[in-house]
């Protein structure tokens, strides 16, 4: 139910960040497979301006996520802790060369460390109509200068980064496991699932997120993790049929479309894929390492007759199988109790989750919306309580909302 319409926000900023965020999710480039080419450009930065750190990064409407990033530790950041919000926001370069005498960034606890950040550089990655989706920087513990020289050799690999990001749209398959890639898939899922619909043919579709995946790239370094992702990916391919589609959606997230396949079929062919995974052993320098997945599947149907809403059913399907303990498949029509998923379709919006009378605001991004409710990425669920207010400021709403599952990044709600 929408309780309150503010009025849709007018000013310059959100509508700059309105437009920003359709580019953003036009290039699909969020939470995508690594990219080699990006680390080249990583590797650059750090040799040309002899800095320790060099990032290039997306940033959505909550977090900053990074395409390649040396030096750093974490895969993403909440937005308002990063310098680079400022290069986003005002849309031009931020030259920072001693942070602990900018009043903006002195008491950043980045900066607040002995060994903390004193330099930083960023530019933005423009796409070809100007949009700013992300940013390119070069970071260091000590302070330094910065000229128009430097400024404009940033600009050029920003510029290449983005060149970089324009080739990947044309990309089929991904280079490492050789799955479909995420335009490619939903693509080639649109066609299946139009021809299943025209000639009244079953189509299921699974989603498969690797557990505890950060843990094997952690404890056994990337190489390993890489090796796990080429072995799932073989897995799948020999465990399915040959007119099934196998995509990489993310990092460790596959998905599979399987044509003339009903859902009772479907889960048992993604009882055989999660057994076969459970199975196999990589072999490492540190030992024998065994790894599992949890599984979502879902089917055509009335109200699933595109691929964007089978992705959303699979995908809520799959995080229920994480919170039941993992290494397991759900299937949907196991849980369409819990909530209907009938009219969602995937979007990129700013998001406000506002509760405590109103006095505690949580930055998130809207990834997915129906008129019964709407699927929520924060940079940290905890904290977020069991109902709260969203508010989607560019389409001036303000919903209730009870949560109905979350995991550390995603909350699936029900508007009451
Ligand atoms: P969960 O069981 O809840 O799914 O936990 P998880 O650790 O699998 O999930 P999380 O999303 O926290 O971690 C995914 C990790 O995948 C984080 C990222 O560094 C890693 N990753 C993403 N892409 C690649 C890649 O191409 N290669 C390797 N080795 N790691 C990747
Ligand atoms: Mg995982
Ligand atoms: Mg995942």
């Amino acid at each position: 139910m929408v309780v309150q319409v503010f009025g849709r926000s007018t000013g310059p900023a959100a509508t700059r960040e309105t437009a920003r965020l359709a580019a953003l999710e036009q290039i699909d480039m969020l939470d995508a497979p690594r990219d080699k080419g990006f680390d080249r450009i990583v590797r650059l930065i750090k040799e040309i301006f002899g800095v320790e750190i060099g990032l290039v990064t997306m940033i959505d409407a909550h977090r900053q996520w990074y395409l390649a990033c040396s030096g750093f530790g974490n895969d993403e950041v909440p937005r308002q802790d990063t310098f680079c919000r400022y290069v986003i926001d005002d849309d031009e370069p931020l030259v920072v060369e001693d942070a602990t005498r900018d009043a903006r960034f002195a008491a950043h606890p980045a900066v607040a460390d002995k060994e903390g950040v004193r330099f930083y550089a960023g530019v933005p990655i423009k796409t070809a109509e100007g949009q700013a989706v992300g940013t390119l920087c070069a970071i260091d513990r000590r302070p330094r200068s910065f000229g128009n020289r430097d400024l404009r050799i940033l600009q050029e690999l920003a510029a290449a980064a983005m060149d970089r990001i324009e080739l990947l749209q044309f990309a089929s398959t991904d280079g490492l496991t050789g799955a479909l890639t995420r335009r490619a898939f939903r693509d080639q899922a649109d066609q299946l699932v139009s021809a299943a619909l025209m000639q009244g043919h079953d189509l299921s579709c699974i989603v498969l997120d690797v557990d505890y995946f950060k843990q094997v790239n952690d404890t056994y370094g990337h190489a390993v993790g890489d090796d796990v992702l080429r072995t799932v990916a073989a897995i799948s391919k020999t465990t399915l049929g040959p007119d099934d589609l196998v995509g990489r959606l993310g990092g460790e997230e596959f998905a599979f479309v399987l044509p003339q396949t009903d859902q009772a079929a479907a889960c048992e062919i993604a009882a055989r894929l999660r057994e076969a995974i459970e199975g196999r052993s990589t072999e490492t320098a540190a030992g024998s390492l065994k790894i599992t997945a949890s599984l979502g599947i879902t089917s055509l149907s009335i109200a699933a007759k595109n691929i964007e809403t089978l992705l959303a059913q699979a995908d809520a399907a799959m995080y229920k199988a994480k919170r039941e303990g993992r290494n397991r498949c759900v299937a949907w029509n196991e849980m369409r109790s819990e909530f209907a998923l009938s009219s969602r379709r995937r979007v990129l919006k700013a998001g406000a989750i506002i509760f405590n009378d109103r006095r505690s605001v949580i930055d998130c991004t809207v990834r997915a919306l129906g008129s019964d409710g709407a699927g929520l990425s924060v940079s940290s669920s905890a904290g977020v309580p069991a109902e709260f207010v969203l508010a989607i400021r560019s389409d001036g709403l303000e919903m209730y909302c009870r949560v109905i599952s979350q995991d550390r990044q995603h909350i699936e709600v029900a508007f009451a």
